[in-house]
């Protein structure tokens, strides 16, 4: 079956019980044994399983055609379990500009307990391989990143950590599989803030770890899932399912307003940069092009001014919310480098924008406005 269809009927039936559509929302913590102390039902206690939670995470592996998936309460839940994988003295190399709080995992509890990491310049190869060492088990990278949407060679890098005796895990966020199939290219664990596009409505926070193959990493992430206990409930699990559905729609028609928007924003004399993969001027364009069907919903700009012109930028905006978070169906925007830490490796001068399901055209206009009134 097609994405389209699977988004819709993977992992999902009427309910046996009373034939309803929409399934039921479980929110039992706990669930009845059998008379011989057996659980032939197939749940015992919701921290290890509920119903809502088994058809979320087999629709998901179904959408990244993996072996199996893991649903947890954040997608920090969903790295933290990735990485929980490794043991003291691993080696980690990381993107330079990936999601910075993956980078604190790495900085802070996980190099306490001795799992060590490096940060490179993922759209490298060459850079990459001179990085690599004895002790590395797992390349993490994020394409397109965030926040400057650089795109990373996903099969090279795939064919580097196997080289090496290592993983690659890639953080599919921002593109979906509806754009973008890791697994296809090589990767062997995928990753989602599902609180993102998969969520889709900016209200579920989520997480998920998607296997390749049902070997040893998804028996242990399964252990990790009941034993840590960062699970999300069945109401999560439930918005979650139905979100799903409209997922292929959502994406594709953000990424066509997305395009829009950076086109024309590109000609704005305020505007200095724009990071867009989707730009024939991106570094990322031509690669892709290549290994995405559109380049997702997600753009940066870098305006002329400096800090204070971006701050003026995103309060001078009326239809974006100054906010932070992505994938929802209406657009943000937001001030980088002052929500990341203090180190941040962001340019002051830089917005990142998450465009929604808006009109291309009001929203253009709006940061076409908003973009007019400072005067750097
Ligand atoms: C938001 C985000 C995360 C973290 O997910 P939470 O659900 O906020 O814990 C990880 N990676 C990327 C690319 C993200 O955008």
């Amino acid at each position: 079956m097609r994405l389209e269809t699977l988004a819709i009927h993977a992992a999902h039936a009427p309910d046996p019980s009373t034939g309803a559509l929409a399934p039921p929302i479980v929110l039992s913590t706990t669930f009845e044994r059998d008379p011989d102390g057996g659980y032939s039902r197939g749940h015992y206690y919701a921290r290890n399983g509920n119903p809502g939670r088994a058809g979320l995470e087999g629709a998901i592996a179904a959408l990244e055609t993996g072996a199996g998936a893991v649903a947890l309460a954040s997608g920090s839940a969903a790295s933290a379990a990735v990485f929980s994988l490794l043991a003291p003295g691993d080696h980690v190399l990381v993107g330079g500009d990936c999601y910075y709080g993956t980078i604190n995992q790495l900085q802070g509890p996980f190099a306490r307990i001795g799992i060590t990491h490096g940060r490179v310049d993922m759209t490298r190869l060459s850079s990459v391989a001179e990085r690599i060492n004895r002790q590395t088990r797992l390349l993490w990278v994020e394409s397109p990143s965030n926040p400057l949407l650089s795109v990373a060679d996903l099969a090279g890098l795939a064919r580097l950590a196997h080289e090496h005796g290592a993983q690659l895990a890639c953080d599919n966020t921002f593109a979906t599989p509806v754009l973008q199939r890791p697994f296809a290219l090589g990767a062997d664990l995928v990753v989602h803030s599902t609180t993102k596009y998969m969520g889709g409505h900016s209200d579920v926070m989520g997480g998920v770890v998607v296997t390749r193959e049902a070997g040893e990493d998804l028996k242990r992430l399964r252990t990790h899932q009941g034993v840590l206990g960062a699970v999300p409930s069945g109401f999560d699990c439930w918005l979650l399912r139905r979100s799903l559905a409209t997922l292929p729609l959502r994406i594709r028609q953000q990424s066509e307003n997305a395009l829009a928007v950076a086109r024309a924003v590109a000609q704005h004399r305020n505007v200095t940069a724009v990071h867009y993969p989707g730009l024939e001027s991106h570094p990322g364009h031509a690669l892709a092009r290549t290994q995405m069907s559109a380049f997702g919903a997600m753009l940066s700009l870098q305006v002329r001014g400096g800090e204070p012109a971006a701050f003026a930028v995103a309060a001078g905006t009326r239809l974006f919310t100054r906010a932070t978070s992505l994938g929802g169906v209406e657009s943000l925007i937001e001030h980088r480098a002052s929500v990341e830490s203090a180190e941040s490796r962001t340019p002051r001068d830089l917005l990142r924008l998450s465009i929604g399901l808006e009109h291309a055209q009001d929203l253009i206009d709006d940061l076409t406005q908003a973009l007019d009134g400072i005067n750097p």
